[in-house]
């Protein structure tokens, strides 16, 4: 069974701490950089030859990562309990972004979130 894979990019700006790691630990920000990753199946593709629209996989991109936009994520309630490293950050990312695409595009779902903290440093999540 042949799959489109489709994805489009979000960035925001946030700052955290990481308690217990070395340097990580001090207050500092990061321009992340987050893809969001969608699978159609050939056979759910549109009469219009479209698997799902980018401009809608940009929509729910952007949206999922609107709340950390300028913000401290270890005061964030996704946080409160767990370290704002990348890997919690995609999955929450994630979790934002299928319950959005479930709703939007039944058809499609998330293959992979990928995070950015750093250019040379990503974190690819798979639900
Ligand atoms: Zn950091």
């Amino acid at each position: 069974m042949a799959v489109y894979l489709l994805s489009a990019e979000a960035t925001f700006s946030a700052a955290h701490t990481l308690p217990g790691v070395e340097v990580c630990d001090r207050l500092h920000g990061h321009d992340w950089r987050m893809r969001l990753t969608v699978r159609v199946e050939e056979s759910h593709m549109g009469e219009d030859a479209m698997g799902i629209d980018f401009r809608v996989i940009e929509d729910i991109a952007k949206h999922a990562v609107a709340d950390f936009d300028h913000r401290y994520l270890n005061d964030l309630e996704p946080f409160k309990n767990h370290s704002p490293t990348a890997e919690r950050l995609a999955q929450v990312i994630c979790t934002a972004a299928s319950r959005q695409l479930a709703a939007d595009a039944p058809h499609a779902s998330v293959e992979q979130v990928e995070l950015w903290e750093l250019p040379q440093y990503r974190v690819v999540y798979k639900p």
